[in-house]
């Protein structure tokens, strides 16, 4: 078995994802763990992202966590480690990303260079920017971007120096816009100094996929790189490896097409709208429906009798996805919590369900549906193939339930796609 180059630690699903697809773009043969995995890697890849949900739990656990996916891709040969966090740097006062990255550092610390790291979660192409270690979403600072109010990880400081700071013991340091601006070599000596200061780990400002690419020879060998997505596209370049179409080939997609969407967000409420008005079979899903008749069990009947006709004429949709106010009303009926597992569990035995009766082209929308997906569909990893749009690539999963050919799936996260993304993504792979 070929050992990987890139080692990747991600702290979300889709997070994982989009990391993996960046890396693909870049010409890497990426592989999406669910955990960490139980066995060595029985595919060819050049790097592989372990997805944890380590961003919101206690710190200590997402540290012990993080060791043990270290601990697995180091012994598939990773050289280097990529600690992958989210795009807005969502973190509390007290981590995870700081504890994680400090005890990532102190576990590698017998590697050459493992004193030193980077942190930036630029990612232009999403209109996320660092500018003199300031995080900027679109045109607007962090902490006026609405991620002030985030109801797990508020971000109330845009200055990324001091908010990992916070959560760090070694001194943070920053790597301007104007030393990325002169490339590696400047990249590299700042690096140097920042080192003889005492700094441990800095914030690299960047712009725009130029600063990417520049900051990526500059990060050749270094043990350790933390990041939001965005900069993979500079690294597999460091490993001899090109962007080429080889990079994203899955196997022959087979069977029926099928869409399962428990997302409410803006752009999935489009998309359900849009694959309606196109005319294609659509089901809804009524959350306080399934609670009245005590549970998903007839629901999920119903709705793959309702589908098993339907589906040698092309992809249905089955959905719970509803505007806000029917979301708040469902809520204040069952509860948050309980209407959020209800719904889950729901269309994840409907996922299931659809793949025994020979779907194996599964789009799912949803973060949080994509996880119970997953799980019901016992799939443990995926290997990552061509973007349908920016952040949702199709995969391609062994799953019990597709024991002949496995499955093609997506997992798109709510905010992502076009508003014809149902349609277009099975487009993608004929
Ligand atoms: P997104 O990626 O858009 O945030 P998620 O799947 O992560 O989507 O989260 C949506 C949550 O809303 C899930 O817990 C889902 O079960 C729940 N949900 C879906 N439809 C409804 C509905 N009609 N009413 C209440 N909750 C719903």
């Amino acid at each position: 078995m070929k050992k990987i180059f890139l080692g990747c630690i991600a702290d979300d699903f889709t997070g994982a994802t989009d990391l993996a697809n960046n890396l693909v773009r870049a010409g890497m043969r990426v592989v999406q763990a669910m955990g960490v995995p139980s066995q060595p890697l029985d595919a060819e890849a050049d790097a592989v992202v372990v997805a944890l949900k380590s961003r919101t739990v206690p710190a200590a656990d997402a540290v012990q966590e993080s060791l043990a996916a270290l601990r697995w891709l180091q012994a598939q040969g990773a050289q280097q480690i990529y600690f992958k966090y989210c795009s807005t740097f969502d973190s509390t006062a007290r981590g995870n990303i700081g504890p994680v990255t400090e005890a990532l550092m102190e576990a590698l610390a017998e590697q050459p260079g493992a004193d030193f790291s980077i942190a930036t979660p630029a990612f232009p192409d999403n209109g996320r920017t660092v500018f003199k270690g300031h995080l900027f979403v679109g045109d607007v600072l962090l902490n006026e971007s609405g991620m002030q109010n985030h109801p797990l990880t508020p971000m109330t400081d845009a200055n990324l120096v001091r908010v990992l700071q916070a959560q760090c013991r070694r001194k943070v340091g920053l790597i301007d816009y104007k030393v990325v601006a002169q490339g590696p070599e400047a990249i590299r000596s700042r690096i140097d100094q920042l080192r003889a200061d005492g700094v441990g780990l800095a914030v690299v400002d960047a712009v725009s996929n130029d600063d990417l690419m520049r900051l990526g020879p500059a990060l050749k060998g270094l043990p350790l790189v933390t990041a939001g997505s965005g900069v993979a596209i500079g690294l597999p370049a460091n490993f001899g490896i090109a962007p080429s179409n080889t990079a994203s080939a899955l196997p022959s997609a087979t069977g029926f097409q099928a869409v399962v969407s428990g997302s409410c967000s803006l752009a999935t409420n489009r998309q359900v709208a849009a694959f309606v008005a196109s005319g294609r079979p659509a089901l809804a899903i009524d959350p306080l429906q399934l609670a009245a008749s005590g549970g998903g069990e007839t629901a999920v009947s119903q709705a793959l009798a309702w589908a098993k006709d339907l589906l040698p004429q092309g992809p249905v949709l089955i959905y719970s996805s509803a505007t806000p106010d029917a979301v708040k009303a469902v809520q204040v009926q069952l509860g948050v919590q309980a209407a959020g597992d209800l719904v889950e569990h729901t269309l994840a035995a409907i996922a299931r369900g659809l793949v025994d009766l020979g779907v194996r082209q599964l789009v799912v929308a949803g973060g949080e549906t994509s996880g119970a997906c997953v799980q019901a569909l016992a799939i443990s990893q995926m290997k990552i193939g061509p973007q349908i749009d920016p952040g949702v690539p199709w995969c391609h999963a062994q799953s019990d339930a597709a024991p002949d050919s496995g499955l093609h799936l997506t997992l798109k996260s709510g905010n992502f796609g076009t508003d014809d993304f149902f349609s277009k993504a099975f487009t993608r792979l004929t």
